[in-house]
């Protein structure tokens, strides 16, 4: 097992990181920027290395320094957390050469996974259902034209190196399409530094269902079920559920076979989350892969029981898949994630600054992931996800009602956050009888439904 691990990250995958580490008694190494000097991470973590100004160009996202920092402190292996370096190959290649264990799949694996593209055709190969698209790059309009005749409209343009949402345009006409292929290519190239472009047939409104697997280095791949993630803004999560409404067992057990075989035949190692869309007719089809834990992973951690964060750490060492669970998985209840961001609730601009005062809630079968406490400073630099609330019921409806009056006890004073939108939608009987797709945000602020003291 490894003695020190350096946590190349913040805010509050960065705590999570070192609670996992301190109760498997590895010490931990924290890297900040000048930004995060007061941070909780700098304070949990056993050693804490500076890497540079705020800007994360210049610090978590500075590959040469993140290395110093490792290799001074002299760790055994690196935890990437999500977002910044976790799906650059690159990294993930330079810290290998070091002779430092990465926490997550090979670069090989992340590299095929990040062209989405290729990704798309790997999982077609292994026998994942996926959608109707493009086979490889469009490159230019003329080609996105062509490909459009077959399918027919509406078609979605995606970036290959495609992340948050960004670099992403639907299309429904003809007319539309050369300003919206021009539009999609220039955000990718900004975003990615790489413009190419992909294509889908659009679903509409579609759910978005995504399958949390584990894997070992032996060839065993196991399936923890799904997260519901349809509650969406602009393409980025909300709120998140396990398990979906519209899941099945045979459904569960059917992709979470298919999943299993073909992770396992590409020699998948790690945690990982497949993204599907889910139709009208309950039919899955593949979107993504992310080679990484992902922020909404604690409601599988509520359902399953699992420390999925452990668990990377213990498969990273070299353990088998039956050792780090000992025994099956037997999800159990209804969990629910809050994304409480430093933002205005219905503006979504970012609220940066001062937090005067912070009353996390508790109770049974409550839990916040947070960095965040009162008097704390919110930089404007980064994410900004401060908390995650999530909770436990014995079913969705106890979840639900629990997630709403956590949320009421829940106190963030001096910026604006996302908890009475959290609120609003908890009150809505639309949300509370399941009845939700990607557009539902959109329709809510459409129908102007509003919070209710609840
Ligand atoms: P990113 O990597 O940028 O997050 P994804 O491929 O994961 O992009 O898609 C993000 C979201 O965009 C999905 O959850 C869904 O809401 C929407 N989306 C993506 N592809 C499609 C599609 N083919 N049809 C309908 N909605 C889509």
């Amino acid at each position: 097992m490894f003695k020190k691990i350096l946590v190349a990250n913040r805010g509050e995958i960065a705590l999570r990181v070192i609670c996992a580490c301190k109760e498997l008694g590895i010490r931990t190494v924290a890297i900040y920027s000048e930004a995060d000097r007061n941070s909780l991470p700098v304070r949990f973590a056993d050693e804490a290395i500076c890497i540079g100004p705020p800007q994360i160009s210049q610090s978590y996202l500075n590959i040469p320094a993140v290395i110093s920092a490792a290799e001074i402190a002299n760790v055994e292996a690196i935890h990437p957390g999500y977002g910044l370096l976790s799906e650059n190959a690159n990294f993930a290649e330079v810290v290998e050469t070091c002779g430092i264990k990465f926490i997550g799949p090979s670069p090989e694996i992340i590299r095929l996974m990040g062209e989405k593209e290729k990704a798309r055709a790997a999982m077609k190969k292994a026998g994942v259902p996926i959608l109707p698209g493009s086979d490889g790059i469009v490159a230019s309009e003329l080609e996105a034209a062509e490909w459009t005749h077959q399918v027919g409209f509406p078609v979605i343009i995606k970036a290959s190196a495609g992340g948050g949402g960004r670099g992403m345009r639907i299309v429904r006409s003809e007319q539309e399409l050369p300003a919206l292929f021009k539009a999609a290519s220039a955000e990718a190239a900004a975003a990615f530094g790489n413009g190419d472009l992909y294509m889908e047939k659009y679903v509409e409104r579609p759910r978005h269902i995504e399958f949390q697997i584990l894997a070992d280095a032996y060839g065993n791949v196991i399936s923890l079920g799904e997260r519901e993630c349809s509650i969406q803004r602009r393409h980025q999560k909300l709120l998140e559920e396990s398990p979906s409404t519209r899941m099945t067992p045979e459904l569960r057990e059917q992709i979470g076979a298919i999943l299993a075989k073909s992770l396992s035949a590409i020699g998948y190692v790690n945690a990982g989350t497949v993204e599907f869309l889910m139709d009208d007719n309950e039919r899955l089809y593949f979107i993504e892969m992310n080679t990484r834990i992902q922020v909404e992973h604690p409601v599988t951690e509520m359902v399953t029981d699992v420390d999925l964060v452990k668990s990377q750490i213990l498969l990273a060492a070299g353990e088998r898949l039956p050792d780090v669970l000992h025994g099956p998985i037997l999800p159990r209840g209804h969990a629910i994630e809050c994304r409480i961001n430093a933002e205005h609730p219905e503006k979504f601009t970012p609220s940066a600054g001062k937090i005067t005062a912070f009353h996390p809630p508790g109770g049974t079968g409550v839990r916040i992931d947070t960095a965040a406490y009162a008097e704390g400073v919110i930089p404007p630099y980064y994410d900004s996800l401060i908390a995650k609330l999530v909770v436990r019921g014995k079913d969705r409806d106890e979840a639900i009602s629990r997630m709403a009056r956590a949320l009421e006890m829940f106190i963030v004073e001096g910026i604006y956050t996302t908890i009475p939108l959290h609120r609003r939608i908890l009150a809505d009987p639309d949300f509370r009888g399941g009845r939700i797709d990607t557009t539902y945000i959109e329709k809510l602020f459409a129908t102007g439904k509003k919070e209710s003291a609840a």
